[in-house]
């Protein structure tokens, strides 16, 4: 009989093996597979087995205890950050979540005023991650109320010493940023992309609230695990609350995969997967940063050198996202150019900002990627066809 196969984009043919040439370059979601080859390499270390009889309850501890997140992991996870000197862990609370998403909220949750006239004002700075304001909005409660960006709120708020939530993404998704925070009151430190692949870690960071994720560390996403670093009992006491009210804790299958995952992660100190993802991410940016010094009709964000204390020198960041902007004053729907030149993005719009920017993912697989630079190289020769 004949077998169907299911080719990835861009491919057809009896066996696959036939590139569509027509084909657009997908640049659009933030699927972090550039770290697939190594968990390839890693097939068998990084394996796990799990017996139908194994870890039936719902604790770790027996039937009775409450304990629903593995020790052995929290141990792992303070071990990952003092190797990689990116976050201050000892002393401090630490939650799990289904992904860093499910923490975003419950961070929210946790820093509003409960009881208090008014809601909580959630903000971030433009451009931000979209899903502070979905899930904000999503989960409409009395208590908080998300209202923008930080920089217009603090103009129309001078004189108001008001009730504000803070996210500070850092390095920032769309643009690689490593921010602070603007207004100083609450924050929330979404830490997801402050690992050596993506920027040089400059200090430990020692927030009151910060947030982690295993989907841009080792690139499992689909595991669905994040982790909350907190400073304060009775924060980390209702976060832990919102996790057991919405779940009754997360799964400890995912917690076995997480183990084993980051056992692999600390191998020689880190080395080969930091080596690994951060080798990757930098020939991107060469490839990336070569084909934009030929244009004038694009740019892309300015990096700056800085020094990383987990490589010990100083290196350039390389960030998750190119955050292209269209530079011809006609051109303000940037995403519409790209998209006529086969390429897909997403809008500056989905960060608040203006349509004139486009992001690109850089952490896909090696062929989406190529065929990303392929399609950069057609576009950017484009411009200098009549010079
Ligand atoms: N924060 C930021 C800034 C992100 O970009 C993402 C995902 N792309 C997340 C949080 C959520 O990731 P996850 O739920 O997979 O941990």
């Amino acid at each position: 009989g004949q077998t169907v196969c299911e080719c990835y984009t861009c491919y057809g043919g009896i066996d696959c093996s036939e590139f569509s040439p027509g084909c657009s370059a997908d640049a659009d979601s933030g699927d972090p597979i550039f770290l697939e080859p190594f968990w390839m390499q890693k097939a068998e270390d990084s394996a796990i087995v799990v017996s139908g009889w194994h870890r039936m309850s719902y604790s770790y501890a027996g039937y009775t205890s409450m304990s629903t997140m593995s020790l052995e992991v929290e141990k792992y996870i303070h071990k990952i950050h003092s190797i990689v000197g990116n976050a201050i862990t000892e002393g401090r609370y630490l939650v799990f979540g289904i992904g860093s998403s499910q923490l975003l909220s419950a961070a929210v949750y946790a820093l509003s005023s409960q009881n208090s006239s008014s809601p909580s004002n959630v903000v971030a700075t433009i451009p931000y991650y979209p899903m502070y304001e979905a899930q904000t909005l999503f989960f409409n409660s009395e208590d908080f109320e998300f209202e923008g960006d930080t920089n217009s709120w603090k103009l129309n708020n001078a004189t108001n010493n008001m009730d504000v939530i803070e996210f500070v993404t850092s390095p920032n998704n769309p643009d690689g940023e490593l921010k602070t925070s603007v207004i100083g009151g609450k924050t929330i430190y979404d830490h997801a992309y402050f690992w050596p692949h993506f920027t040089p870690i400059p200090a430990p960071s020692d927030h009151d609230f910060m947030i982690f994720t295993l989907s841009k560390l080792t690139g499992h996403a689909g595991a669905r695990f994040g982790w909350a670093v907190i400073k304060d009992k009775d924060v980390y006491e209702k976060v832990s609350t919102y996790i057991q009210v919405a779940d009754l804790g997360i799964s400890k299958d995912t917690q076995l995969r997480v183990l084993k995952l980051l056992k692999v992660a600390v191998e020689d100190d880190g080395k080969q997967l930091f080596k690994f993802a951060y080798d990757k991410m930098r020939q991107r940016w060469d490839r990336l940063t070569s084909v934009f010094s030929k244009s004038t009709r694009f740019s892309i964000q300015k990096r700056d050198p800085l020094h990383c204390n987990f490589f010990n020198e100083t290196r350039l960041p390389s960030p998750a996202y190119a955050w292209v902007k269209c530079e011809r004053e006609e051109e303000d729907d940037c995403h519409a150019v790209l998209e006529a030149g086969k390429i897909i993005g997403r809008t500056g719009s989905t960060y608040k900002a203006k349509d004139r920017y486009v992001r690109l993912s850089l952490i896909k697989s090696q062929d989406d990627f190529d065929l990303l630079m392929l399609r950069l190289t057609e576009l950017v020769s484009l411009e200098n066809e009549f010079l």
